[in-house]
């Protein structure tokens, strides 16, 4: 039987990490994975997850099976932390998931069962693999323009006038912070537009929370998909612990569905079914390693000192990188950069333009010009910068 399978396309981004892993020049610079990396180009394993992971490690006295949605005590911390305290838990169920991806995979499947014939919006450009499940999964899909190739900036007036044609029942995926890829945020007043056009229709927003603490604060990531939830009667969040916690191999992420209190029950039992047919229970340990940090006053500030230093690092070198480009530019066209919030940013190059920064200046970037900032250090940023130039761009 396994002779009618075919190939699937290969994935860019994997491809473009063993093109960097095969280059021998010491000086290229991975700009690729999205992953974050510090000024020595290593993902650390965070302070406080190192400390939790101890904690556990002495403390734990069975690996018996927990809970099929996932324990309560990781639901009440990722809601607090997602939604900020007095979150209304009478209209909230929650799943613990195989990291973001699997709360993403989730919203769509119970989305789904809740209404077969969803059509889900999607941002043009968004993360691949939004595009990739839903085509699997074989969910009807349609975009909606986001990023404004020119001012590489949000596009709201054509955001705004294509999720006119929204339908009542739709879901409508957005990015909570930090858009992968363009690195473009709504600022809080569109996110306010966007709640009372999604009211006005009757549609669903799902949020991707990815990112929370990369761009510009733990709770001001979040205020974008606090103001949805408050004002629309449903809204699904899928969240990641990859980035925020550096926990990127623990697969840990959490579905929240906010809905009405009467349904409550029903969701959360729908949210239990569809772990376990799928995986059955989620893996414990890093949502356990979260649980601790973020239920212990000394582990939650120890974490949030540290996120907060990859958080400036990163845009301590977007205004190294403007500033370079400004210099050398004699323009402030490349001001975006600072201005952009997250690992990533879309440079606005063509093809043929990413492709001679790698030819020759050892520079790995994603095709369609995304960078992750994070590949930087306060060295690398002028070789850039002389790419980005030499290249036309
Ligand atoms: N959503 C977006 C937009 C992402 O960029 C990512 C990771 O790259 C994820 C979700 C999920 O990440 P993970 O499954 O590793 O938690």
């Amino acid at each position: 039987m396994f002779q009618t399978l075919t190939p699937q396309a290969p994935d860019k981004i994997l491809q473009l990490i063993g093109m960097f892993n095969a280059d021998p020049r010491t000086e290229k610079v991975d700009l690729g994975v999205g992953v974050y990396k510090n000024a020595q180009g290593v993902t650390p394993v965070m302070r406080a997850v190192r400390a939790a992971e101890k904690r556990i490690w002495d403390n734990e006295t069975t690996k018996t099976y927990t809970q099929m949605p996932g324990e309560p005590a990781f639901h009440a911390a990722m809601a607090e932390l997602v939604l900020g305290k007095g979150y209304p838990a009478e209209r909230l169920a929650a799943l613990q998931t195989v990291g973001g991806t699997g709360a993403v995979r989730m919203a769509f499947e119970i989305a789904r069962m809740a209404n077969p014939g969803t059509t889900v919006w999607v941002c043009d450009p968004t993360w691949p693999n939004h595009l990739t499940i839903l085509d699997f999964m074989k969910l009807p899909r349609k975009s909606y323009r986001y990023f404004d190739a020119q001012a590489r900036a949000v596009d709201f007036a054509a955001m705004i006038a294509d999720l006119q044609a929204v339908q009542k029942g739709d879901l409508v995926l957005l990015h909570g912070c930090c858009h992968n890829p363009t690195g473009a945020n709504l600022t809080l007043d569109q996110w306010g537009t966007v709640a009372d056009l999604l009211a006005a229709k009757g549609a669903v927003p799902m949020i991707d929370l990815a990112y929370q603490g990369f761009g510009d604060g733990l709770e001001q990531d979040a205020a974008g998909t606090r103001l949805l939830a408050t004002r629309l009667p449903e809204v699904l969040i899928a969240s990641s612990c990859s980035k925020n916690f550096g926990i990127y191999r623990e697969r840990t992420g959490c579905l929240l569905v906010l809905g009405d209190a009467a349904n409550r029950a029903v969701t959360q039992n729908t949210l239990g079914f569809l772990n376990r047919q799928t995986y059955s229970f989620a893996p414990d340990h890093g949502a356990r390693v979260v649980t601790t940090i973020l239920t212990d006053p000394e582990l939650r500030r120890m974490w949030e000192d540290e996120l907060e230093e990859v958080r400036s690092g990163m845009l301590g070198l977007r205004s190294q990188l403007a500033e370079e480009l400004r210099r050398l530019t004699n323009s402030d066209r490349f001001d975006f950069l600072a201005h952009h919030r997250g690992m990533f940013s879309r440079l606005g190059a063509t093809p043929e333009q990413v492709e001679k920064m790698r030819t020759d200046s050892g520079i790995y970037m994603v095709g369609d010009s995304r960078m992750n900032i994070a590949g930087l250090n306060t060295d690398s940023v002028p070789v850039l910068a002389r790419a980005i130039v030499a290249a036309g761009v």
